[in-house]
């Protein structure tokens, strides 16, 4: 639509949409408002869009990936989580345990992540475990945990949901809901969050191309959910020395082709403790929007992900340098 254009204006070309049965899509950015048109290509086309009052011009929209395409928006998505910012030139540290295993363990590494410059806490509470015996996360109990957290720091925060079964239920109590990489491509569960008002974090499943990921992305974003944090966690190679191997790569790319933020979870795509911090530097040097790591007071008896897991010293010394390269690089921390 053009800069000056009107609500009426608007609602009259989202009516016309609607009206050929499509969807339309609106995107209100700083400047301007993008409607997005979704349906059949042939009956878009027998209206005069151009011809309507506000709009500026019409543009096909190629890729596979829409709605989340540089094309459809060239601003970047900029999403608030209470006081936090996430995106454009944000930087945001989000950091805690890779499972919530009791109160004590939560609280204590949240209030040290916080102090370190993170924030938003994270923690699993429905585990997905290649192991159907090993420790599968606490459940509403650990959700329970995490809010509680949440009211002691003020941190937000994110939390993994498994199934479309728990989808009321995790959005109750978090603030942003993970989709796993085993989950990337559930699309029903990604069709249930485009029903959710809090954004989502998606991560790259491990097998997936970024095309891939982009199009699990649109369907949460076609299914009414525009708050969506793209997420690269590592990928699977002949490589066996690290659990993954990051694909740095991924967020030059994500950035250039979708206007949604992106981030970098070094812990799982390393698996390593000692390759945190520069795979951590690395993404910030390469543009990404954030990182989210796993933080344990005691590594050596977490129930879960111990070898990827920082010390709280580990994590104070990675989050300082963090800092300072942010500052270097003119990005906000
Ligand atoms: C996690 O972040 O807790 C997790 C299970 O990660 P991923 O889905 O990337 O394996
Ligand atoms: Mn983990």
């Amino acid at each position: 639509m053009k800069k000056g254009a009107t609500q009426k204006d608007i609602d009259h070309v989202a009516e016309k949409l609607r009206s050929v049965g499509a969807e339309a899509h609106i995107s209100k950015g700083v400047l301007k408002t993008v409607i997005g048109a979704i349906g059949d290509k042939e009956s878009i086309r027998t209206l005069p869009l151009e011809a309507f009052p506000g709009v500026e011009k019409v543009i096909p929209i190629l890729k596979p990936f829409k709605l989340v395409s540089r094309e459809f928006r060239d601003e970047d998505t900029l999403i608030k989580v209470r006081d936090t910012t996430i995106g454009g030139d944000y930087f945001t540290i989000i950091a805690g345990p890779c499972a919530v295993e009791n109160f004590k363990q939560l609280i204590e590494t949240a209030k040290a992540v916080k102090k370190a410059g993170a924030k938003i806490l994270r923690g699993g509470a429905f585990k997905p475990r290649t192991s159907p015996y090993s420790f599968q996360g606490l459940g509403e109990e650990g959700l329970k945990m995490l809010a509680e957290a949440r009211e002691l720091t003020s941190l937000p925060i994110i939390t993994e949901v498994l199934d479309v079964r728990y989808v009321d239920m995790v959005a109750e109590y978090t603030d942003i809901l993970q989709v796993g990489a085993r989950n990337m491509q559930n699309f029903l569960l990604l069709t249930e969050l485009g029903r959710i008002n809090k954004p989502v974090l998606l991560k790259r499943s491990f097998s997936s191309t970024i095309e891939e990921m982009l199009m699990a992305a649109e369907y949460v974003v076609k299914s009414g959910n525009h708050q969506v944090i793209l997420c690269e966690r590592g990928i699977r190679t002949f490589e066996t020395y690290t659990r993954n191997t990051l694909d740095i790569s991924a967020i030059p790319l994500a950035k250039s082709l979708s206007h949604l933020p992106i981030m970098v979870d070094p812990s799982h795509a390393s698996g390593k403790r000692d390759l945190i911090e520069p795979l951590t530097l690395a993404a910030l040097a390469a543009g990404s929007n954030g990182v989210l790591v796993e933080v344990h007071p005691n590594p050596q008896e977490a129930l879960c992900d111990g070898p990827q897991s920082l010390t709280f010293a580990d994590f104070e010394k990675i989050a300082e340098k963090l800092i300072n390269l942010a500052s270097a690089l003119n990005r906000k921390i």
